[in-house]
């Protein structure tokens, strides 16, 4: 319920141009927003009645095809850097590029920013560490590094933060500081807003032949609207921009699991000999509260059909997971804090690019002239691997690139690609990219390689 001081004529200027992207600065709360509902309050209405005219619905033809008649879309931004996806890698991504100083949108279909790192409550992080010369090394510097230590600042915001450990953050806590780290980058939001389709410009690229994406459709409460943009960076996790815009793929299935976060575990008192039970998880940063991690079936992570009966099934191993704790003597009181409101979908489209990562090439340590980033290890425990830039760039399609775990690798590394550290320095060098493209009026496949790096360098990201 939106109560507020603020005037109607504020509150729909707040919104920028019209639906759903708010000026995070300057949506004030007030004290009235704080408090409970009112009873009795009235609501507030234009005083129009609408009489329907707006609708354009689908047709089910007599040959049993349903036929979607020709629209055209209502555009509610035109912008410099258009990032789709606000998980890890999409804020990011948004982040880096913003910081360059070109306008930047960023798209999300949840209510919130950190994709799966806040609603998917996956809270470790994994794979920040590499062995070099016998030195356990960090490779995650720049954005990603930031991020770890504006949480380490807050209070039960991330836990483990010594040399050569991985650490684990809350999701709440990551969740404001995106906030914080968005509006601060002054970056155009559309939360609601779930990306259903590509703009492709009239002609394709004059030099390569291939097709450029110049925007995306969003499917919002107010209809479908259009974002323009010069470029755009697909961090969907499931490359949803460069699916609809054609580009070569592949359809991956991995474990699609649910996390959970229990409580009570400051209140266990299990008498002397209890053997620990099972589905505990792990320590979360706040005191008596645990991540409990679930693996799955590997299936298609696209199809509603899997993702809402893997929903319904794993809500209720969850349930009797913790039936079983609470029936160890001395965990009566372990409770089920939260399932994750987002399913935990690992690899679904991974995009065939320029350049593919291979684990023997990672394991090999293969340097790449085109080098943005670098990954590390689970367990810290080998050499780091270059993540060079055509690994992000699509083979057909201009003007678009990915980050995050849809980058382009062949399924033994899957593993090494879709941990964070991976997708904050992926996110990190195709936000860089994309604004570097813009600046120089050039396509995202012909953008300088130096001039990446050495903004990469100038935002302290580890390049190796
Ligand atoms: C169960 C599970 C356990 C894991 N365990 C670990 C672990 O211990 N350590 C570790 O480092 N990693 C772990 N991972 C991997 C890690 O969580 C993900 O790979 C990582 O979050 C990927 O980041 P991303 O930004 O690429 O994508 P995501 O986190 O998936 O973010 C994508 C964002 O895009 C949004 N989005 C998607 N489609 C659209 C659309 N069409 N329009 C608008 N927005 C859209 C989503 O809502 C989301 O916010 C785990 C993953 C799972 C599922």
């Amino acid at each position: 319920m939106f109560q507020s001081d603020v005037s109607r004529r504020e509150w729909i200027k707040s919104l920028g141009l019209g639906v759903g992207a708010a000026a995070l600065t300057s949506v004030g709360l007030t004290n009235r927003e704080a408090q409970a509902d009112f009873v009795h309050k009235e609501d507030k209405t234009t005083g129009k009645l609408l009489d329907g005219s707006q609708a354009n619905p689908s047709t089910l033809q007599a040959d049993g095809v349903v036929a979607r008649p020709a629209v055209s879309i209502p555009k509610i931004s035109e912008t410099d850097v258009l990032v789709v996806g606000a998980g890890p890698a999409g804020c990011c991504a948004a982040i880096a590029a913003a910081r360059l100083g070109v306008k930047v949108t960023l798209v999300e279909r949840y209510g919130h920013f950190g994709g799966l790192a806040t609603g998917g409550l996956v809270l470790h992080i994994l794979g920040h560490w590499t062995k070099q010369n016998g030195e356990k090394v960090q490779v995650v510097q720049g954005i990603g590094e930031e991020m770890m230590q504006r949480l380490e600042a807050m209070p039960y915001g991330i836990i483990n933060r010594e040399h050569g450990k991985n650490p684990t953050l809350d999701a709440e806590a990551y969740k404001y500081l995106l906030v914080e780290m968005i509006t601060e980058a002054n970056i155009e939001v559309f939360l609601h807003s779930w990306c259903c389709d590509a703009i492709m410009a009239d002609s394709p690229d004059p030099k390569t032949g291939n097709p450029i994406v110049r925007g995306a459709i969003v499917q919002t409460k107010s209809g479908p609207q259009a974002i323009v943009a010069k470029q755009v960076v697909d961090t969907t996790g499931d490359g949803d921009v460069f699916f609809a815009a054609g580009a070569i793929h592949t359809q991956r299935e991995y474990d699609i699991g649910l996390v959970s976060r229990i409580g009570n575990l400051d209140r266990v008192n299990p008498p002397e000999g209890t053997k620990r039970p099972r589905h505990l998880g792990d320590a979360s940063p706040v005191p008596g509260v645990n991540w409990v991690n679930m693996a799955g079936p590997s299936l298609d992570g696209c199809d509603p059909r899997v993702l809402s009966e893997l929903e319904l099934k794993h809500r209720k191993q969850i349930w009797k997971q913790v039936e079983e704790v609470r029936s160890t003597p001395g965990y009566e009181n372990v409770y089920l804090m939260e399932t994750a409101p987002q399913i935990g979908v690992r690899i679904t489209r991974v995009i065939e690019g320029v350049e593919t990562l291979t684990l023997e090439n990672a394991k090999a340590g293969k340097t790449y002239d085109d080098c943005v980033g670098v990954g590390g290890a689970w367990g810290g425990d080998h050499i780091g691997w270059q993540i060079p830039y055509g690994s992000l760039l699509p083979k057909n399609v201009e003007n678009i690139i990915t980050a995050g775990r849809s980058i382009s690798a062949e399924p033994l590394m899957s593993d090494l690609v879709r941990v964070y550290p991976n997708c904050w320095a992926s996110g990190h060098s195709a936000g860089v990219a994309a604004a570097v493209a813009v600046k120089s009026d050039v396509t995202a496949r012909s953008v300088d390689i130096p001039e990446v790096r050495k903004n990469l360098l100038a935002q302290k990201a580890y390049l190796g």
